[in-house]
């Protein structure tokens, strides 16, 4: 029988969820043993594979345009979509820069920023000059599991990955899975 292709990628997050994933530890050989793990950010096959894959899974809130082509990208190229972590699910720490102007956001992450010298300055990048607000993952693409958490908790995530690898949908446990 084939094994269900599982991608994941990140958008504006922190790497903890994928570092939360990977707190499974030797349980992700039984991940593999149930599925074909194909790309993700911390190996080296990077995009998902452009006939599809079965189960995406995205970490992180949308930023900025190339965390919206990423997001776009692997809805398209995966059946089922997984937002793993609050980034994903609501928008998350990354978020919290919504209820401040832009302009005070970019000094002081790139100028007042305890972190840099008296050198700092902020980038003159297109990007930076668009008014974006970060957006949950569902506000750009549709979403069929949401895992919520910050980060989810390992044992979270190997559930929803085994349930899915053996083709079931990850079914609704207190406030900690929603399946749509
Ligand atoms: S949900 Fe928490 S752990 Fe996951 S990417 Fe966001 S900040 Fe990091």
């Amino acid at each position: 029988m084939t094994k269900p292709k599982i991608s994941s990628d990140w958008l504006a997050g922190c790497a903890g969820c994928h570092m939360s994933l990977l707190d499974i530890d030797e349980r992700i050989i039984q991940v593999a043993e149930l599925a074909d793990l194909r790309s993700t950010p911390i190996t080296d096959l990077k995009t998902p594979d452009e006939s599809g894959v079965d189960v995406g899974i995205l970490e992180g809130g949308i930023n900025n345009s190339y965390n919206e082509e990423v997001a776009l990208r692997m809805r398209k190229r995966c059946k089922i979509l997984v937002a793993l972590g609050d980034c994903a699910v609501f928008g998350g720490v990354p978020a919290m820069r919504n209820f401040f102007p832009l302009e005070d956001v970019l000094k002081r992450a790139y100028v007042e920023a305890e972190s840099n010298d008296e050198s700092g300055r902020i980038p003159s990048d297109p990007e930076l000059a668009t008014p974006t607000r970060v957006r949950a993952l569902e506000e750009v693409v549709p979403v069929d599991v949401f895992v919520p958490g910050c980060p989810p908790d390992a044992d979270v995530i190997f559930y929803v990955l085994s349930e899915l690898a053996q083709g079931r949908k990850p079914v609704l446990k207190g406030d900690k899975l929603q399946w749509h």
